[in-house]
């Protein structure tokens, strides 16, 4: 997998990671794994291109997931069924491709 492909799948793991924690303990101070978490996502940010963190964002700020896999030529953000080329493409995993539908980050 392409690594700036791989920084985005793993920031919006270590993303929900961080959102699960905040739910199931709101008002607690962050923990020592919590800050550490948070700053690998500082990181990993810092290695991606501002367009894609700027549209990565849209994604969470609307409390959706913005990476998906493609399972059988179809998006799994919004269940379109992608043109063969562009599955084709995501299924590389060689860069950054988007749903012509819903706009989420596509791999496999
Ligand atoms: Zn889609």
């Amino acid at each position: 997998m392409d690594e700036s492909l791989a920084r985005l799948v793993q920031l919006q793991e270590y993303d929900l990671i961080v959102r699960e924690q905040r739910i199931l303990n709101p008002r607690g101070a962050p923990s020592k794994d919590l800050t550490a978490m948070l700053g690998r996502i500082e990181g990993l940010r810092g290695q991606l291109p501002t367009d894609v963190v700027g549209r990565y964002d849209r994604f969470v700020q609307g409390d959706k997931i913005a990476v998906v896999k493609v399972v059988a030529g179809q998006c799994q953000g919004c269940f379109f069924r992608l043109p063969t080329g562009l599955a084709a493409q995501a299924k590389a995993n060689a860069g950054f491709v988007n749903c012509p539908n819903c706009g989420r980050f596509l791999y496999c």
